[in-house]
């Protein structure tokens, strides 16, 4: 288990001051100078050298993205912009940052910027992330008033401002490209790539995106070095990485662990078990509603870490939100439901999401009753195969893979479930 000196969120829960005094009193915003004075070269490398990857679901190496923005400007601007739109079910670990922690995103934030040239950052928010972005723009403030951000932040010699943008509580704004859309007050549609954009990104300059997490370990990772922050987790998965496990587990929680932690650690250590106990558990969500689903039994020694839940079971990290499902779920409503969410989400821009994912939740309707023919399990199979990978953002593939891991992993239930509803004995649950 990870120990408390080694965690870089020291309030997750809320317990202790959130002020700036009581972020500074346990150990933020100390020597940031000292840091954005050692070059930008020498935070891009050591980010590089930490191993961070990216911490809103796809994992890709967070100093190599900075590097990517151009070195020297070309007479444009070039922004931060910080992904606070978590909309995932199931996923809810960036809120705790935000409302409890908020002075470690912005520290974060203002060396994040530095390294990439950038004087302004923009923070787009969920739309219903009140709470949050009220105790983040008091922190904001805060920092203000204190000479963190501003011209010459922290005494560094950097000029950086800070912005909160509030999103209207679209999902697909969480997709990069449609966040900068809508943040310059367009549809959140998402766009064509490329460019990228680290090329022509916000207002068509280079822009990185970064989610909340990613940005809010960096000053910590910068005081204690890449190699503290490599020794956590399997190689190519380090770390320390927030998990937020909810569904049937006694105590559900967002908590700091380190990477590569076993599933069965995970749940007994801070979970208090699996409701009913292991034999009990039927299926795990592991990274947010859009990864497929496990089997259960293949969950309790699984590595949660990047690399084993795609390589080993065919899943996915992916934000690390955890929803465990025990024997009492109908695991076939349950997808229904995530297919329900992905239909209404998608922006309509592409025919195969959007015609697939109304056909998808029409059938995973029928299934759920069983009024269906065991054929159209393979003919929706093909479906969810015809639209993952052919469309312009990833929520195609996001409402595809969950009906996959239904597919694989439980397709007795749902031919079961057919045969009982030609019987006559389908149980009122599914039939509702
Ligand atoms: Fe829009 Fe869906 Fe196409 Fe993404 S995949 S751009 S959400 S229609």
């Amino acid at each position: 288990m990870l120990n408390d000196q080694d965690r870089i969120f020291t309030n997750i829960y809320g317990m202790h001051d959130r002020t700036l005094k009581g972020a500074q009193a346990r150990g933020h915003w100390d020597g940031t100078a000292g840091i954005i004075k050692k070059g930008r070269d020498w935070v891009i490398d050591t980010m590089k050298a930490s191993g961070l990857r990216g911490r809103g679901g796809a994992g890709f190496p967070t100093g190599l993205k900075w590097s990517f923005m151009p070195k020297e400007s070309d007479g444009r601007p070039a922004y931060l912009v910080i992904n606070a739109d978590e909309s995932e079910p199931g996923t809810c670990k960036d809120r705790e940052i935000m409302r409890h922690d908020p002075h470690t995103l912005i520290e974060g934030a203002l060396i994040a910027s530095f390294a990439m040239n950038a004087n302004t950052c923009y923070i787009y928010l969920r739309g219903e992330y009140i709470r949050e972005r009220e105790a983040l723009q008091t922190a904001i403030d805060e920092c203000y008033d204190a000479g963190l951000i501003g011209k010459n932040a922290a005494k560094s010699g950097w000029d950086f401002d800070v912005f909160l943008h509030h999103g209207a509580g679209a999902y697909i704004c969480g997709e990069e490209t449609a966040l900068l859309e809508s943040l310059e007050g367009k549809k959140g549609m998402p766009r064509m790539k490329p460019p990228f954009p680290a090329g022509a990104g916000l207002y068509g300059c280079p822009t990185t995106v970064n989610n909340v997490e990613s940005i809010a370990v960096v000053p910590t990772i910068l005081r204690r070095g890449a190699e503290w922050f490599s020794g956590f987790g399997r190689a190519n998965n380090a770390g320390t990485k927030l998990f937020a496990i909810s569904g049937h587990v006694n105590n559900p929680c967002v908590v700091e662990e380190a990477m590569s932690i076993s599933f069965e650690e995970l749940i007994e250590k801070h979970c208090g078990g699996i409701r009913g106990g292991w034999d009990n558990l039927k299926a795990v969500i592991p990274g947010g509603s859009s990864v497929p689903c496990v089997r259960g039994e293949k969950m309790k020694d699984a590595i949660m870490d990047f690399d084993y839940l795609r390589g080993e079971l065919g899943s996915g990290l992916g934000t690390a939100a955890v929803i465990v499902m025990d024997k009492e779920t109908d695991i076939i409503k349950a997808i229904w439901r995530l297919a329900k969410f992905y239909k209404h989400e998608s922006c309509g821009q592409c025919t195969p999401c959007r015609e697939g994912t109304g056909w998808m939740m029409r059938v995973m309707e029928r299934l759920v009753k069983g009024e269906a023919d065991p054929e159209e399990i393979d003919m929706l199979w093909d479906v969810t195969k015809q639209v993952e990978g052919h469309t312009i953002c990833a929520l195609g593939d996001a409402a595809a893979w969950p009906i996959q891991g239904l597919i694989r992993n439980f397709r007795d239930e749902i031919e079961d479930r057919i045969k009982a509803q030609k019987t006559g004995k389908v149980s009122a649950v599914a039939a509702e």
